[in-house]
């Protein structure tokens, strides 16, 4: 905080909150937010109806409980005193960080990832092990639905069979299930519905929960029978595309570069226009963070730096494919989280 010029880190709502407390604020009206100042105690002011769900960490944070009718806001800008340098978390709702501006005129406010960003990118080791305990389970998962019966159900079932297994399988919470069948399967974050899904079909499976506040995050794309040539063609330029991705990426690589290795795939198959999305966002206490895999970025990856490699291939009115693993740099190369085979899955 000193080194970036800043006074007070004030978070709320998001995952900077847990990282440094390992509490998650409600994302509700009431306020919570913890008031960091470079030197001196940090305070929680918490609503009293949920001062019960804090683990007390008086080492770390005091705890000040407000009642219905006290005003947090203004609880807050006391705590900040004469502080003039703010650090306010990203995801802080507008309505708090407008009241507090309101009566913090003097104030100057800068987004808390200034502070924040390069503690969360760069994963400790007990960060990485929970991240590999939630790839193994999004694994166990792949191998349970391998020969599985998929024709018969809509989107929605599947979806829900698949998020009630990412629990069944070791995470707290199903973080989110795509299921995206047939011509659905063409759009990247497709809401699943009531569309039927039957042989002949390509599925999308993408999908991933939370351990002990930790991502995973998989796709794996499946097919209901015998896949037609034209699928088996799309499916090897993405696969290899993935590989390339994965292969690319190590210390001291520019992110960007892991995007060029698996989109230089998928353009010299002839499929450039239809993979439309960056090739990766980073992992951990959010399922999507930075480092974002994209061409312009140019930041150097580390070790500890974890992400996703997920190219895809959208052909409007048919079919998608998209393969996804996530994976944290280390010192030589990369270790990927999920092992779940990159080829084709199959069910009835
Ligand atoms: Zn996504
Ligand atoms: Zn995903
Ligand atoms: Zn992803």
């Amino acid at each position: 905080m000193a080194e970036r010029g800043i006074d007070v880190l004030l978070l709320s709502v998001g995952a900077d909150l847990p990282y440094l407390t390992g509490y998650r604020a409600m994302p509700l009206e009431r306020l919570t937010m913890l008031v960091l100042p470079g030197d001196g105690p940090a305070v929680l002011v918490v609503p009293a109806l949920e001062a019960p769900r804090v683990t007390p960490r008086p080492d770390a944070f005091v705890l000040e409980a407000w009642e219905e009718t006290e005003d947090p806001v203004a609880l807050v800008a006391a705590r900040c005193g004469a502080a003039r340098r703010l650090a306010v978390g990203d995801t802080t709702w507008a309505v708090f960080l407008l009241a507090l501006q309101e009566r913090l005129p003097d104030a100057a406010f800068t987004p808390a990832s200034t502070v924040t960003g390069e503690l969360r990118l760069r994963k400790e080791a007990a960060e990485v092990d929970l991240l590999r305990r939630a790839g193994a389970a999004v694994d166990r998962v792949v191998a349970r639905l391998d020969g599985a019966r998929f024709s018969g159900k809509t989107e929605r079932q599947l979806a829900a069979e698949v998020a009630a297994m990412v629990v069944e399988e070791g995470h707290e919470a199903s973080a989110f299930s795509i299921v995206a069948s047939g011509p659905n399967g063409a759009s990247p974050h497709h809401e699943s519905g009531d569309r039927v899904i039957s042989p002949g079909d390509a599925v999308v499976l993408d999908f991933g929960g939370r351990l002990q506040g930790y991502h995973s995050d998989i796709t794996r794309t499946f097919f209901v029978g015998d896949p037609p040539p034209r699928f088996r063609e799309v499916f090897a330029a993405v696969q290899a595309a993935q590989e390339a991705g994965v292969a690319a990426a190590g210390p001291g690589v520019p992110a960007q570069e892991v995007d060029r290795a698996a989109r230089g795939v998928i353009a010299a198959a002839g499929f450039g226009p239809f993979f439309m999305h960056r090739t990766g966002h980073g992992i951990g206490l959010e399922e999507h963070e930075a480092p974002y895999i994209v061409e312009g970025n140019t930041a150097l990856l580390e070790p500890g730096v974890a992400f996703s490699v997920e190219p895809g291939i959208y052909l409007p009115g048919e079919f998608g494919v998209r393969i996804e693993d996530c994976l944290v740099v280390t010192g030589e190369g990369a270790e990927r989280f999920n092992r779940a085979p990159r080829d084709i899955h199959f069910a009835v």
